[in-house]
């Protein structure tokens, strides 16, 4: 009997959990993570059933993903990742590479996503592509890398010596000119290890050149609806990871009567339970309207990542006050949720992204 994916992700929150002090505490990537996503076989959901895939859409997706986050964030930001690379693949790749690549995900292949520039690093920012006799060679830095020394392979963004940009798709760190730079020191989402991929003199083969398509546009950096619901379906899981944590906790202090514990402790618990339920509902309105719309579903998918960034925050910290000081020490989920929650207002769309799309798509 195969079981729904969302069964298959729930089996995971437990282990994901045990393992998420430990891998906050030394900013590293939970690798065993990536075994049991592969084990579920989630690598291959979103992937359409006649290259193997599950042919998940976005409401799976989106419940998946919230799922996962329940254990560990940091593993469902890089579910996101790989599922947007996929949907990159998807749209910009040829039909070679979508078959290739369609494949090694459904074998297991978890791509990470190597978009963001951080000039401050340094070095000039940027992955630079030179011609070379078999495509290109590649030297630069990308930085915000999520699970960069894990995955196994990347879509990037590259500019070209004209200035233009196009992706590729990169093999994981160990081959050759490819290698991870520890940079990761953040407040939260530390397990997400998103540390700098540094490349020297990597050889890019034209069949790794992701297109381009044949209406000959070329595949820059263009997000898709996928990120911001997986952001979004992040913070609903970070949500509802602190509100578990509440009812414990308050359950435990109440033994049973509401009425033995504070009225303001039962009001931040109410509060935190629609500020949840209201992302969620949020979520799964936007998860629809992408399926029914595609791209065009600006409006409600930046609302669901703006309005769930925000309630993940709330809900953390009512989650915190309500509880006490417990839930400021370590190793309390809530002190590691409060940090990790406040990653997804400035992921892509962020909070002032999402905020000029829904805008714009409301004058338009
Ligand atoms: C936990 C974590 C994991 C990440 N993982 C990855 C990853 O795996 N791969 C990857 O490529 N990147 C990753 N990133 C980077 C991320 O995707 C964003 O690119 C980055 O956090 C935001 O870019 P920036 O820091 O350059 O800010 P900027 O884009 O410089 O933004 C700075 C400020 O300006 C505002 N702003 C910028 N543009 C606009 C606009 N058009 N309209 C209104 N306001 C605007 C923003 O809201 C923000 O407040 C990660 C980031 C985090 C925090």
């Amino acid at each position: 009997v195969t079981e729904a994916p969302e069964a298959r992700a729930r089996h995971l929150v437990a282990p994901f959990a045990a393992r998420a002090t430990r891998h906050d505490a030394d900013a590293t990537f939970p690798a065993e993570n990536l075994s049991e996503l592969r084990a579920a076989r989630l690598t291959g959901l979103t992937v359409p059933e006649a290259a193997g895939g599950d042919g998940a859409g976005p409401l799976s997706f989106a419940r998946v993903t919230t799922i996962l986050a329940e254990g560990c964030p940091a593993t469902a930001l890089l579910f996101t990742m790989h599922v947007a690379a996929l949907a990159q693949i998807g749209r910009d790749g040829r039909p070679e590479q979508r078959e290739r690549l369609f494949a090694d995900a459904v074998a297991g292949r978890i791509f990470g996503i190597a978009y963001s520039d951080a000039p401050v690093t340094g070095d000039p920012a940027g992955l630079r592509a030179t011609p070379s006799a078999e495509g290109w060679r590649l030297n630069g830095r990308k930085s915000y890398v999520t699970g960069a020394a894990v995955v196994d392979g990347f879509v990037a963004t590259v500019v070209d010596t004209d200035g233009g940009e196009f992706k590729a798709v990169l093999p994981a760190v160990g081959a050759p000119g490819l290698t991870v730079q520890p940079a990761w020191d953040a407040l939260g989402m530390r397990a997400s290890a998103s540390d700098d991929l540094l490349c020297k003199e990597y050889p890019l083969p034209y069949s790794d050149r992701l297109g381009p398509r044949d209406d000959g546009e070329d595949a820059g950096f263009q997000p898709n609806g996928l990120f911001a619901l997986g952001f979004a379906a992040t913070s609903v899981g970070i949500a509802n990871a602190a509100l578990a944590s509440m009812r414990v906790e308050l359950a435990l202090r109440s033994e049973g009567e509401p009425g033995r514990i504070a009225q303001v402790a039962r009001y931040r618990l109410a509060d935190a339970e629609t500020e949840a339920a209201a992302a969620s509902a949020l979520l799964e309105a936007a998860a629809s309207a992408l399926a029914s719309s595609g791209e065009g579903a600006t409006a409600p998918v930046n609302a669901a990542k703006l309005f769930a960034n925000r309630a993940a925050v709330k809900v953390v910290d009512l989650a915190m006050q309500a509880i006490g000081g417990r839930a400021y020490v370590r190793p309390h989920p809530v002190e590691r949720l409060y940090r990790d929650a406040r990653a997804g207002l400035l992921m892509r769309n962020t909070e002032d992204q999402c905020r000029e799309e829904i805008a714009r798509a409301s004058l338009a």
